[in-house]
């Protein structure tokens, strides 16, 4: 197959520039959540109209190389013929029953059968709602309110982990929107991650207060951050120590970084697992499936069996169940295969090229998840994260646009891949990268003729 030569003049977009008018109207910022408006990159989203395995094609008829993936979900590539045709039998059978059918058990088989430690799980419909719930869980079980977070965790936008730190270590998390309750960040202790010792501190002298620790299970949120060695394992340790609980947030890693997440990576911690565990992204396969569980004496607190209530009119939906089931049965061993030759292709072109062209950063890995930092030191914690060259990625991330390829919108994001991203596709970012190093370099950011 040939690549056609990259174009390095601007992609003609009056379609989305159009849209985006309309959009603005009456849509707060034109988008339906904040990353994709560019506001850290600048510019104009393209709107998307259609997209099929590793292309993305947007309202202009421009295609692009898509390493945004939904941000995870599309493992298998856009518009899988294995989903589709599930999508479209179930579809066919209805669309929502406000009762019990055949896909919400065969998925939940599924995930219980893939990650040891979880017994039981409850479906929700987004990421969101799986760490909102298994939030009020750990807290109805505990009979504590505190929880513990870590400083460039995204668990979703729930009230209590929409928190920032405060000055200094363990103290008591300051509100990260207007609308938080102060009350509400107040129960939450933010603490840089990676720092078992503002772990101690923090359960040292909060920790009969304690209801839970919840992590991601290897953060991308910030970038890929792996947890250092022995991390999790203190983590697992305090906790226990502590009568508290450990919730591992796979939502983004969970059946990406291998066919059990990250906890199929690392295993069990200082002797056991984490205590539940959320998800979603993988297991919907593009459509609103997600899950928390754990263990089954934790999971019988939640209504109609216990104390703790919890509910959702299209939870275990039975199009988002069918799709899901068929994301995760498609993720063969064939599958995580090639997600690691791709990116390992793309991470390494682009290291490589970024070093000729004198631009420090940094490849980050959690098994086949990596994301690059515009900063020549490895990064350990959000702070790390942050002190970054932002104004480099723009430059950089609009010169691969330009040139057919989409990364995420944002320096602190994953580009994610999937088993779809053939040969075409990784040699089309690959013929992208040079004259996207250089254009960084480039004081106006346009790629050299
Ligand atoms: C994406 C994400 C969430 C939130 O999921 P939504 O479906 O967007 O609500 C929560 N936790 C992690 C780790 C995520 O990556």
């Amino acid at each position: 197959m040939t690549h056609r030569p990259a174009s390095t003049t601007s992609r003609s977009m009056p379609a989305s520039d159009t849209l985006m008018r309309r959009a603005r109207a009456v849509i707060p910022g034109g988008v339906n959540s904040p990353v994709r408006a560019f506001g850290a990159v600048g510019g104009t989203p393209p709107f998307i109209d259609a997209a099929k395995g590793a292309w993305l094609t947007d309202v202009d008829g421009n295609r692009y190389v898509d390493l945004i993936c939904s941000w995870g979900p599309m493992i298998l590539g856009h518009a899988h013929p294995l989903v589709e045709q599930a999508v479209q039998e179930a579809a066919r059978k209805g669309f929502s029953f406000g009762a019990p059918s055949a896909n919400e058990v065969a998925l939940a088989e599924e995930l219980v059968a893939r990650v040891a430690p979880v017994e039981q799980v409850r479906l929700v419909s987004s990421g969101t709602e799986a760490t909102m719930s298994a939030l009020r869980l750990a807290r109805g079980a505990t009979g504590r309110d505190k929880v513990v977070k870590f400083a460039g965790c995204y668990h979703g936008h729930v009230d209590a982990l929409l928190a920032s730190a405060g000055s200094g270590v363990a103290t008591f998390g300051l509100p990260d929107s207007a609308g938080v309750p102060a009350s509400s960040a107040h129960e939450t202790i933010v603490l840089p991650y990676n720092d078992l010792d503002a772990v101690r501190q923090a359960f040292a002298q909060h920790g009969s207060e304690i209801a839970c620790v919840i992590t991601e299970a290897s953060p991308g949120n910030m970038g890929v951050v792996p947890p250092t060695p022995g991390f999790t394992a203190g983590l697992r340790e305090i906790t226990r120590a502590h009568g508290a609980l450990l919730i591992s947030d796979e939502v983004m890693t969970g059946f990406r970084c291998s066919a059990a997440g990250w906890y199929g990576l690392e295993g069990e911690q200082g002797g056991s697992a984490p205590d539940l565990f959320t998800f979603g992204k993988v297991m919907g396969g593009g459509f609103p499936a997600a899950a928390f569980g754990g263990r089954a004496d934790l999971m019988a607190q939640l209504a109609p069996e216990g104390p703790v209530y919890q509910a959702g009119t299209l939870s275990g939906n039975p199009v988002a169940t069918a799709a899901g089931l068929a994301n995760l049965r498609g993720c063969t061993p064939e599958v995580y295969a090639r997600l690691d030759v791709v990116s390992h292709a793309i991470a390494d072109a682009a290291s490589e090229q970024l070093t000729l062209a004198g631009v420090p950063h940094v490849v980050q890995w959690a098994g086949s998840m990596f994301s690059v930092f515009f900063r020549g030191e490895p990064v350990r914690c959000y702070d790390d994260a942050k002190d970054q060259d932002l104004a480099a990625f723009s430059r950089f991330f609009h010169a691969m646009l330009r040139q057919g390829v989409h990364l995420p919108p944002s320096a602190f994001e994953v580009w994610f891949v999937s088993a779809a991203h053939d040969d075409e596709a990784v040699n089309a970012v690959i013929d992208a990268l040079p004259g996207a190093a250089r254009a960084v370099t480039d004081s106006d950011g346009t790629l050299p003729a």
